[in-house]
């Protein structure tokens, strides 16, 4: 593997394919709730494609349940829904 050329790949937990990182929204799982990742946080993270379909997906069959293995509660996701900024 060149370590030059190579870009971390993560899975989309709405499709399922698999993207550079850098093209995906991170989601971390906090003690505060669900939130999207910015520098320095640290925990549990799932990845989103960012396209209105993908997460629309993740909202409407909870792939953060999935993803994190526990349940979220419906006040944490109507949250972090808003944190989400897709238009397209
Ligand atoms: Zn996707």
């Amino acid at each position: 593997m060149d370590v030059k050329t190579h870009v971390p790949q993560r899975r989309c937990i709405a499709c399922r394919g698999s993207f550079p990182q850098s093209d995906l929204i991170r989601v971390v799982d906090t003690p505060e709730g669900l939130r999207l990742w910015e520098k320095g946080m640290s925990g549990r993270s799932c990845y989103i494609c960012r396209n209105s379909s993908c997460v629309g997906t993740a909202f409407e069959k909870n792939c953060f349940a999935r993803s994190f293995r526990k349940e979220i509660r419906k006040t944490d996701l109507a949250e972090l829904r808003k944190l989400i900024d897709i238009t397209d």
